[in-house]
């Protein structure tokens, strides 16, 4: 099938790689001519396991073009997909202008035949129809429109950063909401070989469920599925609270409640809380709709203010171990908000730079991706050091921020000579808290 992906982000470009490899013809649409630029060389803006590969492959078999030109993308695809982002705006709600500047260009650039138009991007529940207004308008004043038909659908988007290549080709269930037949079995047809996990690490597995539902409820599925993931997480740091008041361990209450198949064990680490660019905003968006509708979501006001509170638990815990921090050196393992990706976004590390140097903390920080990148560059408050004996030298404490595989296997023996004092505050409850102590660390976990 002929497709178009407008936004080449995290998901634009994941997706539009993925369909591509899956046999597609696919065109990606970027306003970023660097990006652009660099996509059609095979390259990968973003950091994402797998993305390169599927990228060039796609390339070399004709299957996949980049393209700032909106109107070229929209002509070619039969299905055009909507991809770019939706952040919050300063009161929380969602900022919808690059889904209406894309809506409304497609409206400008369709010609004549059946288009289905696909919102990947997360909305708030009713922009399916305020979409389609969108393109209306967009296409007014066209002498052909008699000629013009399109439907729009909803199919949010389930990938996790860092496991996005895996998670399209091997997805827990496809969601496609819309009221037209037409665009319904259009999506079946575009999504039948992941349907049919061919491109799965697992082959033997039954189908991919798909969800087929009206618009508002796809639209709601998205918000839902992250409400919850970010209220499990909040709540386990709850239990973690408890737990380090009380003298029990969150990883054993964890195990011990995680096994019940009602609650299951994912999303149970307690820590330093969730970041990334979905939850905050898109917990945010919900509390904002609800109120719109006149209802107010008390557990996801509270799942909010449990994370803001976490973020601040690491600065409380490096007060009790070294009192005044003023003066004081902290080094951070970890800056992205998640390992295995390059996003910043609401990434907790940036919370704690932030409070450390208020109250006078030199901050230094080492991440396997921040540090040998460019984006070491960007950052004020923080001394982004390009290796691990720089980054332990002189610390009064460490913070290990992101659970990066790498950070399992560091010398901490060495590390120990190199800083002032042996403090280790595992804020992702990811390292051997015996091992260090035995090695003469002062380690302090989450709850334990
Ligand atoms: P992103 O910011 O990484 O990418 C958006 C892309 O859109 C950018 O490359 C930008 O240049 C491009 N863009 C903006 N305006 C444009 C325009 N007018 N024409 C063409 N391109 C334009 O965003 P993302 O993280 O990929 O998220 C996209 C959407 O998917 C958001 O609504 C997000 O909530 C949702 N989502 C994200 C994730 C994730 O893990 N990142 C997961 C599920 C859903």
């Amino acid at each position: 099938m002929r497709v178009c992906v407008i936004g080449t982000g995290y998901v634009g470009l994941v997706t539009g790689a993925c369909l591509a490899y899956v046999g597609h013809d696919v065109v990606c649409v970027d306003n970023n001519e660097e990006k652009v630029k660099l996509m059609r060389s095979g390259q990968s803006p973003i950091h994402e396991p797998g993305l390169p590969k599927i990228i060039s492959e796609s390339i070399r078999q004709g299957k996949i073009e980049f393209t700032t030109d909106i109107a070229a993308g929209v002509n070619h695809g039969e299905v055009l997909f909507i991809a770019v982002g939706t952040p919050s705006l300063p009161d929380g709600r969602s900022d919808m202008r690059y889904v209406e500047a894309v809506a409304r260009s497609i409206g400008e650039s369709l010609t004549e035949g059946y288009r289905v138009i696909v919102n990947k991007s997360t909305v708030p529940i009713g922009s399916g129809d305020w979409v389609r207004m969108i393109v209306l308008d967009g296409m007014a004043g066209k002498k052909n429109i008699d000629q013009i038909q399109f439907d729009v659908v909803s199919n949010p988007e389930f990938l996790r950063e860092g496991v996005a290549v895996y998670d399209t080709f091997n997805p827990d269930r496809i969601v496609v909401g819309s009221g037209s037949d037409r665009a319904l079995q259009l999506m079946q047809e575009l999504y039948q070989p992941i349907i049919d996990r061919s491109f799965a690490e697992d082959k033997t597995l039954p189908p991919v469920p798909v969800v087929v539902t009206d618009l508002n409820s796809a639209e709601m599925i998205k918000y839902a599925a992250n409400a919850f993931l970010a209220t499990k997480i909040s709540f386990v740091n709850e239990i973690a609270n408890i737990c380090d008041r009380v003298g029990a361990d969150v990883k054993e209450v964890a195990k011990g409640i995680g096994l019940d198949s009602r609650i299951g064990s994912k999303f149970l680490q307690a820590g330093i809380g969730w970041g990334g660019s979905c939850f905050g905003k898109d917990v945010s968006a919900l509390i904002y709709t609800a109120e719109d509708y006149g209802y107010s979501t008390e557990i996801l006001k509270a799942c909010v203010r449990v994370n803001e509170l976490q973020r601040t638990l690491v600065v409380e815990k490096l007060q009790q171990a070294l009192k005044i921090l003023k003066g004081k050196t902290i080094g951070l393992l970890g800056m992205t908000f998640k390992p295995d990706t390059d996003d910043m976004r609401d990434a907790p590390s940036l919370t704690l730079i932030d409070q450390l140097s208020r109250l006078g903390a030199r901050v230094k920080a080492y991440d396997p991706l921040v540090s040998q990148s460019g984006l070491r560059q960007g950052f004020s408050n923080v001394i982004v050091e390009t290796d691990l004996e720089r980054l332990a030298d002189g610390c009064d404490a460490v913070v290990l921020v992101t659970d990066w595989q790498e950070f399992l296997t560091i010398d901490y023996a060495k590390m120990l000579t190199l800083m002032a004092h042996p403090v280790i505050i595992d804020a992702r409850n990811f390292l051997d808290g015996k091992a260090l102590e035995a090695l003469g660390y002062k380690y302090i976990g989450i709850g334990r």
